[in-house]
């Protein structure tokens, strides 16, 4: 195996123990770095200066951040650009648009390929993979946006991932019927002897709609 792949193997693994959709996890976790990084070392990097630039800086929602982080020269300099930008854009009472997507959400969309890719191909008999698969199928499993998102990019899915989602939606889809039939009127004694978490199946499934990718 590729030393990547064993870092890929061993973030996964590690994602699997905490509770959520794992690539979730490694999404946000990787997201965060990024940002931290490229604030504090990649602010002089020409080319990610000018796709910054060019996407009018980061998103709504990765900016949200900016104003609490320790480098504030770093910050100064990469809104600077984007000032100038806005500046010329008002002179000439434009409208201003993004010409390139938030870098954040570019990068987190490359991690997204990178580790999906990664499952798609971890149908073999290694020692690893079969960590792997025992690891993961004890986890909560990928949410629907990410499992969507396997489905429809690779072709070849191995089957162990394909059987655990399965059972892992049919097994919700059971849950929230019975949750739904028991909140009607007259069946309150049945609804209390539920086990705690089929009490709250609707945010688990909310959770498991939704993903929980900043
Ligand atoms: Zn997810
Ligand atoms: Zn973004």
């Amino acid at each position: 195996m590729a030393v990547d792949k064993h870092i890929n193997f061993f973030e996964l693994e590690k994602a699997c123990e905490k509770p959520g959709c794992p690539l979730c996890g490694i999404v946000n976790d990787r997201a965060e770095r990024y940002i931290d990084n490229m604030l504090f070392e990649h602010v002089s990097d020409r080319k990610f200066r000018a796709a910054h630039r060019q996407a009018g800086g980061f998103c709504a929602y990765h900016s949200r951040n900016l104003e609490s982080f320790r480098d504030g020269l770093a910050v100064a300099i990469l809104s600077r650009d984007i000032l100038e930008e806005r500046l010329i854009s008002f002179k000439n009472r434009g409208y201003w648009r993004r010409k390139e997507r938030c870098p954040v959400c570019a990068e987190r969309d490359r991690i997204e390929t990178e580790y999906l890719g990664f499952l798609a191909g971890a149908g073999g008999e290694s020692a690893e993979e079969r960590e792997l698969r025992q690891v993961f199928t004890r986890s909560d499993g990928l949410c629907a946006p990410h499992y969507g998102r396997l489905l429809g990019s690779w072709k070849r899915i191995p089957a162990w991932i394909t059987e655990f989602h399965d059972r892992k939606f049919a097994d919700l889809k059971r849950r929230i019927d019975e949750f739904i039939e028991l909140s009607a009127y007259g069946r309150q004694e049945e609804f209390r002897a539920l086990p705690e978490r089929d009490k709250l199946v609707w945010k688990e499934l909310a959770l498991a709609l939704r993903g929980s990718v900043d």
